[in-house]
């Protein structure tokens, strides 16, 4: 399971830098790598707007940025933190529309090209 509060901890502040706790575990360093993703796609969510499909689209794109970073041995590894990384963000879809990606759809995102 992916530690939430931790994950919380990792996004790009106001002034462009990325916030971050100290990068102890490969997933630390994904989650930076995906923040890094956020400022090549520029693409910030913005607080106080509603998450919408699309949004999942682009954070899908921050982790393929994130997966360009690494050798290919890892990215199994990465698939399995960044999907559900992205099925928290789902989760919420479900909640304020009612509806979700499905667990293909998710896989397909991340391996858009
Ligand atoms: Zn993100």
């Amino acid at each position: 399971m992916i530690n939430l509060r931790k994950l919380q901890k990792f996004f790009v502040k106001k002034d462009g830098q990325i916030n971050h706790p100290p990068i102890e575990s490969r997933e630390d360093l994904f989650a930076a790598l995906h923040e890094v993703g956020h400022l090549a796609t520029n693409y910030t969510n913005n607080e106080g707007k509603t998450l919408s499909f699309e949004d999942i689209k682009k954070e899908a794109e921050c982790w393929r940025y994130a997966f360009n970073c690494v050798k290919k041995a890892y990215h199994k590894e990465m698939e399995s933190f960044a999907l559900q990384c992205l099925q928290t963000y789902n989760m919420w879809l479900e909640c304020i529309w009612g509806e979700m990606y499905s667990p293909e759809e998710l896989l397909n995102l991340l391996k858009e090209a």
